[in-house]
């Protein structure tokens, strides 16, 4: 080989390998039709990795009449921005509204490609964005890579109002609630019935636990299960039309909650408690053992508290 078709080679096999990186940075996102004029893109039930760029939530839209409401982001700029162009290649209607179920960076980080149009939260969600997102944003370069190039976390600008609105035909319920997070909201077409739930539920999919208070989670999972819709959204797993999901999310948390209460109460430290076999009904949920470990990491060093205080109540 002379030496300018070695060069040549050179630059072809340069071409062919740069080829699959940029390729490989398309969520490849799929809307799915769960109702009339409601879709769904459907996360994996991974945690955020190189591979999957943090394509691992779920996220929505409803088209309107008057405009096309959006139920969360995704992970990053890309993924809002694609997520944009699978909406635009439903409908021809703009988009109205996005509305940001909590704030946690999978659930936002694509706000950039929405930036034009009013972006909605609950104010305790706005609140958690501001002061949390310049370190979710470290967390998820670090753990997703290139997928992440320039995203910002961008907060919602605009407060949810909790109550009920029609707009374009459907009647939209948007509801405050707690427990995963400081501030969680639903959402709720009463047209469709369909329920986006956020990160309140999750189906097959260990709950995530970081700013989590059980209690009032329970209290936000009895309020769901008892709104009528048809089909629930979860924020992690498949979308699903009876009550499944409800009653794993609080199967898990009552487990979790009675586990941790009793170590705390028999003296055990964190390291035994990471060594406990989950029960059979959770062990084959997806990243059951890695969330049941960072449950122990945010929640146990309250429990303990709880007995010490009680303690020297006595
Ligand atoms: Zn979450």
């Amino acid at each position: 080989m002379n030496g300018w078709r070695a060069v040549r080679w050179a630059l072809l096999l340069l071409a062919t390998m740069n080829f699959p990186i940029e390729a490989g940075l398309d969520y490849l996102l799929k809307p799915r039709r769960i109702a009339p004029d409601t879709y769904v893109f459907v996360g994996l039930a991974e945690d955020f990795s190189r591979s999957n760029g943090g394509n691992i939530v779920n996220t929505g839209f409803i088209v309107t009449t008057e405009g096309v409401l959006v139920i969360d982001t995704g992970s990053s700029r890309l993924y809002g921005e694609q997520m944009r162009r699978a909406i635009a290649a439903v409908t021809d209607q703009p988009v109205r509204q996005v509305l940001i179920t909590h704030h946690h960076p999978d659930h936002y980080f694509g706000n950039q490609g929405f930036r034009d149009v009013p972006i909605v939260a609950l104010a305790g969600s706005i609140g958690g964005m501001k002061q949390e997102g310049g370190a979710f944003a470290d967390n998820l370069y670090r753990m997703a890579g290139d997928w992440m190039r320039d995203t910002e976390p961008l907060a919602a600008l605009q407060e949810a109002r909790p109550g009920r609105s029609t707009i374009g035909g459907h009647d939209i319920e948007l509801i405050a609630l707690k427990g995963h997070t400081q501030a969680d909201l639903a959402v709720l077409d009463h047209t469709t019935g369909v329920l986006f739930a956020g990160d309140l539920v999750f189906w097959q999919r260990a709950a995530t636990t970081p700013h989590a208070a059980i209690a009032d989670w329970l209290a936000a999972l009895d309020r769901l299960q008892a709104l009528k819709w048809k089909t629930i959204v979860p924020g992690h797993g498949e979308p699903h039309a009876d009550a499944r999901g409800i009653a794993q999310t609080r199967g898990y948390l009552k487990w979790l909650d009675a586990t941790l209460r009793q170590a705390a109460a028999d003296g055990r430290d964190m390291p035994e408690l990471l060594r406990i076999p989950l029960p059979a009904e959770f062990a084959g949920i997806a990243l059951a053992r890695q969330e049941f470990d960072r449950s122990i990491a945010h929640l146990y060093r309250d429990f303990e508290q709880n007995v010490l205080s009680g303690a020297t109540r006595q």
